[in-house]
């Protein structure tokens, strides 16, 4: 094999992976990172524990990448979340399995992904340079030869492989310079959203709620002629502008085709309870606080918080006795637990989602080994490519699996 000159733009996950594989495979690798140090947006993943990748099988990864998901099955195959999971063990990072196949550094600590990330680089001698901002890759005669930093500096090679991120937290890095790189040489890109995004709400009482999380409650998000778009079972939390948590990170992708309008969320408060056994429980809960106000009957039931919230929206009057509340505002009550709907709107920026979702067109690289189909030995690995996963360590693996890719087929 001849060994190239590869420049790889971006330190994050996908440009690690691809140019150590490079570097593995025998050629000179400069690994370009423009913060003062690489895998930024890593260290913060997973909420400081990293989830890696999932424990799926090669189907269900696809089907946990909702965006063009088939454009990554070569991807995959050459280098799985089996693979990963090896890649991570040898290097002396041990994982573990949590729910829903999630896989985790044991140590629970993304500083040790990265620290293993460091140790692999260091081994196949890829040359580091930090707060090196690559301004726009250098073409010539319809192929890749090089890059300009942002001081002017020209750096020549014969690879150079893009892995510059999406525009998400732009504090990691992560700003969009890849998208514009690539527009630049006649690459498309496709609309840039938010994905994996706290939801905003129309009604104003959510603002009330900020801080609650709820941790055991069934949500269900239906699109304006009634039709369920997404349900799930878990945690959820109010904010100043909405809902966020698990459950709605999860569900924001599933309104990504409704660009987060038109859509509103039920929440069941009590999903252990059907509609009959919830109303058999307030009937209790009303026996023994019968000559007591209303607002005071519903302490055992629900959170402090989220009393006045259910009072107002009841329509019963707070200050009733228990005793003269009819059945049918019983019922009422009973149903608001079951059904409580909020609005949404719209989602939070990009600048706030875990993923980008859009960027550069699939059906332009080639998906056998990540070549640009415009411009020959310049590869796409990681975000900035039109792909995006579900919660549950789906992202890393794209990054990871399409660094690898990019970085033997260099
Ligand atoms: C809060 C949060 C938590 C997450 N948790 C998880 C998780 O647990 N599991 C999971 O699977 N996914 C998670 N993700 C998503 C995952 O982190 C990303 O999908 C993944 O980091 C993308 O990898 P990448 O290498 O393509 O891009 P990035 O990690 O964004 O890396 C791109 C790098 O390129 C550099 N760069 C950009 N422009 C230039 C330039 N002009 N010159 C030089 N360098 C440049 C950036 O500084 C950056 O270091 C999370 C994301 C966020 C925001």
């Amino acid at each position: 094999m001849n060994t190239k000159d590869v420049i790889v733009v971006g330190g994050g996950p996908a440009g690690i992976m691809a140019a150590g594989i490079a570097a593995h495979r025998g050629n000179n690798v400069v690994l370009l990172e423009k913060n003062d140090r690489l895998g930024k947006k890593l260290l913060i993943s997973g909420k400081g524990r990293c989830n890696i990748t999932n424990a799926a099988d090669i189907e269900g990864l696809i089907e946990n990448t909702p965006g063009n998901g088939n454009f990554l099955y070569s991807a995959f195959y050459t280098f799985s979340n089996q693979d990963l999971i090896s890649f991570f063990n040898e290097l002396g990072l041990e994982t573990k399995v949590e729910r829903g196949g999630r896989i985790f550094p044991v140590s629970d600590s993304s500083r040790d992904v990265l620290a293993a990330l460091m140790r692999f680089l260091d081994k196949n001698k890829v040359k580091i340079n930090t707060g090196a901002n690559v301004k726009r890759i250098v073409e010539k005669d319809g192929s890749a030869a090089g890059v300009e930093l942002a001081d002017g500096t020209l750096l020549e090679a014969e690879s150079v492989i893009l892995a510059a991120g999406g525009m998400s937290y732009p504090g990691t890095g992560s700003t969009g310079d890849g998208y514009e790189m690539a527009k630049r040489l006649g690459h498309s890109i496709t609309p840039l959203k938010p994905s994996l995004v706290s939801l905003v709400a129309k009604e104003e009482w959510v603002k009330d709620l900020q801080g609650l999380s709820l941790k055991n409650v069934s949500v269900s998000f239906k699109n304006s002629n009634g039709k369920e778009v997404f349900s799930d079972f878990g945690e959820m939390l109010f904010t100043h502008f909405g809902v966020s948590g698990p459950v709605i990170l999860s569900a924001s992708r599933h309104l990504l085709a409704y660009d987060f309008k038109d859509v509103s969320l039920f929440i069941d408060l009590k999903p252990a309870l059907s509609e009959e056994k919830l109303d058999e429980r307030v009937q209790r809960d009303f026996d023994k606080t019968s000559r007591k106000q209303f607002k005071n009957s519903l302490d055992e039931l629900l959170p402090q918080k989220l009393i006045p919230v259910i009072i107002e929206l009841s329509g019963i009057d707070q200050h009733k006795p228990v005793h003269q509340i009819t059945r049918e505002e019983r019922k009422r009550l009973v149903s608001l637990l079951k059904h409580l709907e909020v609005t949404i709107i719209s989602a939070r920026p990009i600048k706030e989602a875990i993923v980008t979702a859009g960027g550069v067109r699939i059906n332009e690289i080639n998906p056998s080994t990540m070549e640009s189909k415009k411009i020959k030995g310049l590869y796409f690995a990681g975000e900035i490519i039109d792909v995006d996963a579900y919660t549950g360590g789906f992202n890393l693996t794209i990054a990871f699996s399409t660094g690898y890719l990019a970085g033997t087929s260099c």
